[in-house]
């Protein structure tokens, strides 16, 4: 018997990595891949059936320009409905985490999240290995129900281009909830957060900062890498000298090269930062957990360590 497999995130990158994954497991069921696209005034189809997409769901409504829960759950299961998949992968974004629960629910199924390995197994379920103990071991899960969801995070798979060029669309009307709650006001969030997540280079900010206006030493190396600014939970968190942090909690990042300043590398970050190509410590303990992930650990203080190498680099660059 043929399965089907439903790809959906909001991030469309991911979504094509999804797809590349789910037109895997399709060919070993036997069935197709389908991607779900939800939201307002959609275009732009073609890439996905460049990246393997038998079929394409529409769901397109003024509602849906912005993410709210009811509309957009509505949505995916009235696909579902539609497609009947026995296999929906989604993005493991806040959001796709968020939606892929509320639908598993509805559904009474399970719901396996920040699948980084995913296979159909001889009995036709799906098995799945999970980083557990934020990354340091992995767990190996099967799912027992259909439709099997899994949420699966950014990088975790590879798009892969197919040769076909063109697939089916099918354009759903759904009859849509109206929110439950009002989104009062948007705002953009600040140039230095933007796209952490594909920045080539990152300099990262921890404790080792004393005061924020100190974050200037880390802007100045910044400005000569081209690197984009992290931290760690408590510099954002707790002091709020930046948005967002890098960790298990927040983002994960996969930078060529990780510069980590003031950090002692717990747990929690070093699950967010474990993919970095070159991770590079700078800490004034010589026992700091970071250097043991690191690929250069310099032992020193920040405040003298940070303005030298910004000079070195900057004599370099000329
Ligand atoms: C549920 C949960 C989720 C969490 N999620 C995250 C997460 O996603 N991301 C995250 O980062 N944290 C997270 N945390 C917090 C985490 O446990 C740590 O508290 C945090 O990572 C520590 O941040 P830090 O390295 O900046 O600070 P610290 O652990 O205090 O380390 C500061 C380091 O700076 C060094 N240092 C001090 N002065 C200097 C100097 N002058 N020069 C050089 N080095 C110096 C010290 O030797 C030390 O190693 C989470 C915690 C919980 C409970």
């Amino acid at each position: 018997m043929s399965v089907n497999v439903l790809a959906y995130s909001e991030d469309r990158e991911l979504l094509l990595q999804l797809l590349g994954k789910g037109g895997d497991m399709a060919e070993k069921a036997g069935g197709e891949v389908s991607a779900l696209l939800i939201g307002s005034g959609i275009s732009g189809t073609d890439e996905f059936f460049r990246y393997g997409a038998d079929k394409i769901y529409i769901v397109d409504d003024s509602k849906l320009e912005h993410f709210s829960l009811e509309p957009y759950r509505a949505s995916v299961l009235e696909t579902i409905e539609e497609a009947s998949p026995g296999f929906i992968l989604m993005g493991a974004t806040k959001r796709g985490k968020e939606l892929a629960a509320r639908v598993a629910a509805a559904l009474d199924t399970g719901c396996m999240t920040e699948c980084v390995g995913l296979e159909i197994d001889d009995e036709g379920r799906l098995r799945a290995e999970r980083l557990a103990y934020g990354g340091s071991t992995i767990s190996t899960q099967v799912s027992k129900k259909a439709p099997h969801i899994a949420t699966v995070p950014a990088r975790a798979f590879d798009k892969i281009e197919s040769t076909s060029r063109s697939g089916e669309i099918v354009v759903l009307d759904v009859e849509l909830p109206d929110a439950r709650l009002e989104v009062i006001e948007r705002r953009e969030k600040s140039r230095g957060d933007l796209g952490l997540e594909e920045a080539p280079v990152i300099v990262s900010a921890g404790r080792g900062f004393k005061d924020q206006g100190d974050l200037k030493l880390l802007e100045e190396l910044a400005g000569v890498l081209g690197a984009k600014m992290g931290c760690t939970r408590p510099i954002a968190a707790d002091l709020g000298w930046m948005e967002e942090w890098i960790g298990i909690s927040g983002r994960k990042v996969a930078p060529k090269l990780y510069v980590a300043c003031g950090i002692s590398g717990t747990i929690q970050h070093a699950a967010g930062i474990r993919d970095s190509q070159i991770i590079v410590s700078i800490n004034n303990s010589e026992t700091a957990n970071i250097h043991e992930m690191s690929d250069f650990s310099l032992v020193g203080d920040i405040y003298t360590v940070l303005p030298a190498l910004t000079k070195a680099l900057k004599e370099k660059v000329g």
